[in-house]
């Protein structure tokens, strides 16, 4: 299974990626937690993006599509994966087209979770994200068993610097202008699949989520 989960900043695609991915045991390829780990071992990698992350821009496609083209090469991701993060542009989506074309690969399905705004700034103000494994929670929504530990791990968790709501508005206006036009994009290839992500629980997200990707899988044969 090859799959895209797409969405602006809060929708839940990282909550929904680790689920399902752990769920049916392939890698969830995070490409933003790619580049928080970069940043935190202060990788060239790190220091190079660290400078769009603080503030909400994009990094450069080519230095995406290098990070996607390598992942793809190890050997976890031979039995499928889903990537969460990328593509985040048109440019970056005809890579992966060219990318997969050229390694016989194809798309089973894109997800498009969408939310309200206001709904998405409430989500990504209470977010917090362990600092030791990634894991994400909500200060309201989905809140740690103990305040500020992670339940995964008893890592410490802590606010993302993006997540403060200046860098938030920016990183959706970012997501409006290069982001949004994949919606179209991936449209037109019949890849996708969108999901409301709104006023629910994380278990039914994730249970529309499944029955869509089975029910498309199962169609297309
Ligand atoms: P994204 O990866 O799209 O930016 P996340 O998966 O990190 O979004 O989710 C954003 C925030 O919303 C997190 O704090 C997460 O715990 C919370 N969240 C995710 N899904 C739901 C949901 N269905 N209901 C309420 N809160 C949610
Ligand atoms: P969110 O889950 O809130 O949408 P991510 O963790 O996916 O945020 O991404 C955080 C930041 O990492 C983005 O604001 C951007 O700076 C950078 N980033 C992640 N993926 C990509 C990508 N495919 N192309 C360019 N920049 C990216
Ligand atoms: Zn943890």
């Amino acid at each position: 299974m090859n799959l895209i989960f797409m969405g602006p900043p809060g929708a839940g695609k990282g909550t929904q990626a680790k689920l399902f991915a752990k769920t049916y045991g392939i890698p969830q390829i995070s490409t933003g937690d790619i580049l928080r780990q970069a940043v935190k071992e202060g990788t060239p990698l790190g220091k190079k993006a660290q400078i769009y992350l603080e503030k909400g821009e994009l990094v450069p496609d080519e230095i995406m599509i290098g990070i996607i083209k390598d992942r793809l090469q190890e050997v976890d991701c031979q039995k499928g994966w889903l990537m969460d993060g990328f593509p985040r542009t048109i440019w970056q989506a005809v890579a992966l087209d060219e990318i997969l074309r050229q390694r016989g690969l194809h798309l089973d399905a894109v997800i498009n979770i969408y939310l309200q705004e206001e709904e998405l700034i409430r989500r990504v103000s209470g977010r917090r994200v362990c600092r030791n494994c990634g894991e994400t929670f909500h200060v309201i929504f989905n809140p740690p068993l103990q305040e500020g530990v992670c339940d995964k791990c008893g890592g410490p968790l802590y606010q993302r610097e993006d997540d403060k709501e200046e860098t938030v508005r920016k990183r959706l206006e970012v997501y409006r202008a290069r982001t949004k036009p994949l919606i179209e994009y991936y449209w037109e290839k019949s890849a996708l699949i969108s999901i409301d992500g709104g006023a629910r629980t994380i278990e039914d997200v994730f249970k529309s989520i499944r029955d869509a990707i089975f029910s498309k899988i199962k169609k297309e044969g």
